[in-house]
């Protein structure tokens, strides 16, 4: 039977969380990075039960991957292309047991085996909700995308699917309203999946610094979207002072995607699908897609500021309006 962290002492915690990281990395009170040219990017993400990740649906070492995924995503988002480390902060009730901990640790070495980094730090205490807190430090390449970096003109790219997430999320939740409804088998897997394991786009930003057109500056919008894909176009729009067009016909979604006004509405803004979503000049876009075979072209960004509109009727593009799959 596992101990609850209230059994074990803090000496006891901190010697086997210690076992995640690199030999004597946790015995002290700071972490010394080595100097690099490439400046340095930072992103803190929180994770809290109940909102971010529930028992009923993701185990601890999906708990654990999911938030180094998010975290990693956000630095990809913005140009990283090597990632230095991160540190956890961890509040759990005392009741919490070690092999939650010791999942959620295995799943943040996990990630980070996948994607680069250790574990450089962190701290404990006791809470009464269990919480995550996770901070990344990577390294900028020659790219740094920035949601203010879109121009009319402007292509929309977005590296994947969008929708998948949410749809793994309702599907782990035995959502009633979707037990009527026939779903590919390998969509219900790849949706699962997405919303268990993502995956930060660093190989998909390589790809994009190693086909830039040499007659282009190193100038991109670019952002994630965490907080879904309409979320991510809007980001873009307001920061850099621009609008978007999008093309109706061409929504990211996976094969087998049903169609209806719930369904576009959780590929727009169904969030948590951490895939890129890009504004580039139109040559870098289109050999940027020939190496990303889920890429898709969303649209184009023009200059009627904050304005997001569909291209084939120009009407403005709402979203988060349905009460998903009440509707006849
Ligand atoms: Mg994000």
């Amino acid at each position: 039977m596992s101990p609850t962290l209230a059994e074990l002492t803090e000496a006891e915690l901190l010697r086997r969380l210690a076992r995640f990281a690199p030999p004597n990395q946790l015995s002290d009170d700071t972490a010394a990075l080595a100097a690099d040219a490439r400046p340095l990017l930072i992103n803190t993400d929180v994770l809290v039960d109940g909102v971010h990740f529930s028992d009923a649906t993701t185990s601890a070492l999906d708990v654990g991957w999911r938030a180094v995924a998010a975290n990693l995503s956000d630095l990809a988002a913005s140009g990283a292309v090597a990632i230095d480390g991160i540190t956890v902060a961890l509040v759990a009730p005392g009741c919490t047991s070690w092999d939650w901990v010791d999942g959620v640790y295995q799943g943040i070495s996990a990630a980070l085996d996948q994607y680069g980094g250790v574990l450089l730090g962190g701290d404990c205490s006791k809470g009464e909700q269990r919480l995550l807190s996770i901070t990344a430090l990577g390294r900028l390449g020659p790219l740094r995308l920035h949601r203010n970096a879109a121009r009319p003109g402007d292509v929309l790219v977005t590296s994947g699917p969008h929708g998948l997430s949410r749809l793994g999320l309702a599907l782990l939740q035995d959502d009633p309203s979707l037990r009527d409804i026939a779903l590919d088998p390998s969509l219900h897997n790849k949706a699962i999946a997405r919303h268990l394991h993502p995956t930060p786009r660093f190989d998909e930003v390589q790809q994009l610094l190693a086909c830039k057109p040499d007659h282009l500056p190193w100038r991109a919008g670019g952002t994630d979207s965490s907080d879904g894909l309409l979320s991510a176009v809007a980001g873009l729009c307001s920061s850099s002072g621009c609008g978007a067009l999008l093309q109706r016909d061409q929504l990211p979604v996976a094969e087998g995607w049903p169609e209806g006004p719930a369904w576009t509405d959780w590929c727009l803004s169904g969030g948590e699908d951490f895939e890129l979503v890009l504004s580039l000049p139109e040559a870098w876009a289109d050999i940027w897609q020939k190496c990303i075979p889920e890429s898709q072209r969303i649209g184009r960004i023009n200059a009627e500021a904050g304005v997001i509109r569909w291209a084939h009727n120009h009407e403005r593009v709402e979203a988060g309006g349905f009460d998903h799959f009440s509707q006849p």
